[in-house]
């Protein structure tokens, strides 16, 4: 095993360990997967995040066969996959079911424009990809289409799911994602939110640009 391979391992059970931590997933579900070599490695399927080790992450060839040795992959290894063919911009994946981002998912509502930093998602409001049961080719090919371009999306009565550059970097689109939702969630308690309009929301995508660091926010 390459140190790079090692070094992907272990930063899947961090992700796995700070998305727990931080109230992002309860129990087994989420997962997250990193682009390695021709390949991926992804989270097992069904292991609570406190047993997780470097070497549980399951290796899938560009086929997306797993090694014959390994646990069996997260359930939802086709979308992962599916994202990391289809999107070369994006090498970390994390999918969870954050509270705030799963009532919205739940109501099919999308996140509009509510606050500048919604932009991290990469557009002016984060859409929802339609219901497909999990597991499934056709989810996948949902979630993908959803994001057309963006880093993050809904998953309607399932969850969220965000990519990025790196897997660090997806882990702080989602936990922003879960951040605009409650806010979102939040406005709409109290008679509904006063959104920005597209030509502030235009800037905000060009301050970010300019910044060198669109993805990191302010
Ligand atoms: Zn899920």
């Amino acid at each position: 095993m390459s140190a790079t391979e090692q070094d992907l391992r272990e930063q899947l059970v961090d992700v796995m360990l700070k998305m727990a931590s931080r109230g992002l997933n309860k129990g087994t579900s989420g997962n997250c997967s990193v682009r390695c070599g021709e390949g991926m490695l992804i989270t097992p399927s069904g292991v609570v995040p406190e047993a997780l080790t470097p070497d549980a992450m399951v290796y899938l060839d560009a086929s997306g066969a797993p090694e014959s040795n390994s646990l069996a992959p997260s359930s939802e290894w086709r979308m992962h996959k599916g994202i990391l063919d289809r999107r070369p911009d994006a090498h970390g994946v994390v999918h969870c079911h954050s509270h705030h981002a799963t009532v919205l998912a739940c109501a099919h509502l999308p996140i509009p424009s509510v606050h500048y930093m919604v932009a991290v998602s990469g557009g002016p409001t984060i859409e929802i990809a339609p219901y497909h049961i999990f597991g499934s080719e056709a989810l996948a090919e949902a979630v993908i289409e959803t994001l057309d371009g963006r880093f993050a999306c809904l998953m309607a009565n399932h969850g969220q799911i965000a990519i990025a550059p790196s897997l660090a970097r997806a882990l702080a689109i989602a936990e922003q994602v879960e951040e605009q939702a409650g806010v979102y969630w939040g406005t709409l308690a109290i008679g509904g939110p006063k959104l920005l309009n597209t030509a502030q929301m235009d800037d905000i995508a060009v301050a970010f640009r300019k910044y060198g660091q669109p993805r990191r926010g302010r």
